[in-house]
């Protein structure tokens, strides 16, 4: 049988990309979902014939403790929410994906990842680029030190926003800019080409162009992580540019992605050529990469500590712009094996 996933919050990636991709996935299907709002549930209800029984709102959500049909719960409400929702599914006895970043603070990434080693429950985070052939070729090109050592990588990845006031410029809501939104990916790609932990880090905020709308959050930001062999990476993400680049450069050459995050189009090109490596349903492949590990009691390869992790890095990028001075990043969590 195939298990059963519910989607906590409706929005534009629930809609967009994981359901559509639910019907692609072979190990696991929607069986569920958690939304806030009637009218979608009715339409969801239609659309992927979900019975009334596996439907849920915020308030009665903890009965799905109760749902044999619903074996993993996976959270895709505003960053803010990620805690309490991860929480509740693992008291709930559910396996959880929740999607980046983990959380607004790695306080309540902790807390998260201890609700679901005391449940006994897989704990993943929706960090789709780790089953994508082109980052996979990064990570094995940076991480086998194919063209020798990497000595400095380029990260950059961003959008123009509307001019409207989503949750995501919302502090309270989504725990700042476009570091968390869209700059998490250019730490994860920093750190998975390089394959370590930088050692500290410098990060400056951009000027605003758009005072107003940002007044909460950075509207951009730039950072440069240290690693120990003194390589570095110079990373970029904004709120008003569109852009999106993975690159490395080493003695023996240099490889890259351009587009480097996005759901598909990527491209990737090394000094000796393309890359030729196909585009895949990113979603569908990591959600049943996450359910092959349910179902083999395997450890996922992007687990709560990685999360976590990355949550203390933006941290730790965000204190060393507001303190214009260099911050240690030596006490972040290791992940064992996995960058
Ligand atoms: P969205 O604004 O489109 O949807 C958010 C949903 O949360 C809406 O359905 C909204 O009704 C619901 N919600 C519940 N409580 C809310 C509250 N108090 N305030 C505001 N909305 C509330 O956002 P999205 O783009 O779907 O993003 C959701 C999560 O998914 C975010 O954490 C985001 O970072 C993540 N995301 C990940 C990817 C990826 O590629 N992995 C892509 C997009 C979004």
């Amino acid at each position: 049988r195939k298990l059963g996933i519910a989607l906590v919050g409706l929005g534009g990636y629930s809609t967009g990309e994981l359901a559509p991709a639910l019907l692609e996935t072979k190990l696991c299907r929607l069986a569920g979902i958690v939304t806030g709002t009637p009218s979608k549930a009715e339409q969801w209800k239609k659309q992927y014939n979900i019975p009334d029984k596996n439907i849920y709102n915020y308030e009665t959500f903890d009965r799905i403790a109760d749902n044999p049909d619903i074996d993993i719960v996976y959270v895709v409400l505003p960053n803010a929410l990620h805690a309490d929702f991860v929480v509740r599914a693992a008291k709930a006895g559910k396996h959880v994906i929740c999607e980046k970043p983990m959380a607004t603070s790695a306080a309540d990434c902790r807390r998260m990842i201890e609700a679901c080693k005391k449940a006994g429950k897989k704990l993943g985070i929706g960090y789709r680029l780790h089953t994508e052939p082109h980052n996979l070729e990064m990570m094995r090109l940076g991480q086998k030190e194919v063209y020798d050592p990497v000595k400095r990588i380029i990260a950059d990845n961003g959008f123009t926003m509307g001019n409207n006031r989503p949750w995501r410029i919302q502090k309270k809501l989504s725990g700042g800019g476009p570091l968390m939104d869209m700059g998490i990916y250019c730490v994860q790609g920093a750190l998975y080409t390089k394959g370590q932990i930088p050692v500290s880090v410098t990060a400056q905020y951009a000027k605003k162009q758009r005072p107003e709308q940002f007044n909460e959050v950075e509207e951009a930001i730039s950072w440069q992580f240290r690693f120990q062999d003194g390589s570095v990476a110079d990373c970029r993400t904004s709120y008003v540019e569109n852009m999106s680049q993975l690159r490395a450069e080493a003695a023996k050459g240099w490889f890259e992605l351009k587009p480097a995050f996005g759901y598909g189009g990527l491209q990737g090109k090394t000094s000796q050529g393309p890359m030729n490596v196909p585009n895949i349903n990113q979603q569908a492949r990591q959600m049943d990469d996450f359910a092959d590990c349910v179902l083999h009691n395997k450890p996922t390869r992007v687990p709560g500590e990685m999360g976590l992790r990355d949550v203390q890095l933006l941290e730790a990028i965000y204190r060393a712009a507001d303190t214009a001075t260099r911050i240690s990043t030596k006490d972040v969590v290791a992940v064992l094996d996995k960058v």
